[in-house]
């Protein structure tokens, strides 16, 4: 076999990585092992506020934490100003959807592989303002169905807002073409970015996003509660913040504040300055790697993964689209997805399950319970992933012996 990709770096990798050695790790799109330098600034940080406090603590790093959004914005090729920092993925996702003036007869667009906690939001302004969502169907391959979103614009659509990767199912929906339509139609759009940053390259001119939500846990490899939104320049000024503190709005005068001009406005003055640190060192690292070389490699394991698991009589894979990320989903044949997991774990691999409800539509029109999902990352390898499969197999060979 050809070389894989980043395969002269690997040493490097698994070094910063110990436990990588001792257990195959699967679960990047839950939350990923953190590499050394992302753990060793934290506690380096964390030490530092133990020392000093906290106050001091910001006034020393401040040119690190400063960077945080430097590096947030080369991920995704955007400027320095349109980028917030907040706790996590949903609540930028969050600030950008609920800041939008939506009223009664309005249209949010969405795709049948949308996140839950995206749908719920819906819903609450539907109830709220009585807006109306549109599911956009999908086509053949199972991603969204360009054709259909094109013909389904009309005046009322106020919002495009879509799941890039699914958090299951293998899906990876074409992103950029959506954005196309939306820049065509003047329409804005919201995409959820979450288990794309640090899998894929993510380019928000490319994209033609107005808003994108990232992560900082899963395949970026940063710590939890660390997340950013991506505001396109151009949209700020029409955007007023569902809520500000005195960050994102300085109070100038006893009845008066005033926004911030930059995409900081929809911060807050209180974080988390370690898990910022943490998140800016992650990127770095992704970036240090080469996301191209990142997706190169997640896809060459993510598709040798799922080859092996479809060899394996009983077992189905559930990916849909024509190019699949490296979320890779399956079910089993007389073995529930929770036992496969746990077997697997006793097995030192580790792999997670994911129920119908955190993407409902899709789950309910294919018919999907309760599955299994495995996702490789970089810093696995091509034994690792084969090891997988045989214990995949070892376990519904003597389930079925049983
Ligand atoms: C995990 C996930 C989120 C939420 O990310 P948080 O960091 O937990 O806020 C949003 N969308 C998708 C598709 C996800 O998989």
């Amino acid at each position: 076999m050809a070389q894989l990709p980043l395969e002269g770096k690997m040493q490097e990798i698994r070094a910063d990585a110990p436990s990588l050695d001792r257990r195959i790790f699967l679960m990047s799109c839950g939350a990923s092992i953190m590499p050394q330098p992302v753990v060793q600034a934290m506690h380096d940080y964390l030490d530092l506020e133990a020392d000093v406090g906290g106050y001091a603590a910001a006034d020393i790093e401040a040119r690190r934490i400063a960077d945080v959004h430097t590096s947030v914005a080369r991920l995704l090729n955007a400027k320095d100003e349109e980028i917030a920092l907040v706790e996590n993925a949903t609540v930028a996702w969050q600030k950008a959807f609920y800041s939008l003036p939506f009223k009664a007869g309005d249209v949010v667009l969405t795709v049948e592989a949308e996140y839950a906690a995206n749908y719920v939001a819906y819903l609450q302004i539907k109830q709220r303002h009585g807006i109306d969502i549109r599911v956009v169907s999908s086509d053949e391959t199972g991603q969204v169905d360009l054709d259909a979103l094109e013909a389904m614009i009309d005046d009322k659509v106020k919002l495009i807002s879509a799941t890039w990767i699914p958090t299951n199912g293998g899906l990876a929906n074409p992103a950029k073409e959506i954005g196309l339509i939306a820049r065509r139609h003047g329409i804005p759009y919201l995409l959820d970015a979450c288990q794309a940053v640090g899998q894929i390259p993510a380019d928000v001119e490319e994209l033609n996003c107005d808003f994108l939500a990232g992560t900082s846990r899963k395949f970026l490899r940063g710590p939890r509660g660390a997340g950013f939104l991506y505001v396109r320049k151009e949209r700020l000024a029409d955007l007023d913040p569902v809520i500000i503190d005195h960050w994102g709005a300085p109070w100038v005068e006893r009845d008066r504040y005033e926004l911030r001009a930059d995409a900081r406005r929809f911060e807050t003055w209180e974080s988390n300055c370690g898990n910022r640190i943490g998140m800016g060192v992650a990127i770095d690292y992704a970036l240090a790697l080469g996301l191209d070389q990142i997706e190169a490699r997640c896809q060459i394991l993510s598709d040798r993964l799922r080859g092996g698991l479809r060899d394996i009589s009983g077992v189905e894979v559930l990916d849909l689209g024509p190019r699949p990320s490296a979320i890779v989903s399956f079910r089993a044949e007389g073995m529930p997805a929770w036992e496969i997991v746990r077997q697997a774990a006793t097995r030192d691999v580790i792999i997670g399950v994911t129920g119908k409800a955190s993407t409902l539509i899709d789950a309910e029109r294919r018919g999907l319970a309760q599955h299994v999902r495995a996702a490789p990352h970089y810093f696995n390898t091509v034994e690792e992933i084969d090891t997988t499969v045989e214990v995949v197999a070892g376990l519904l060979k003597s389930n079925h012996t049983n």
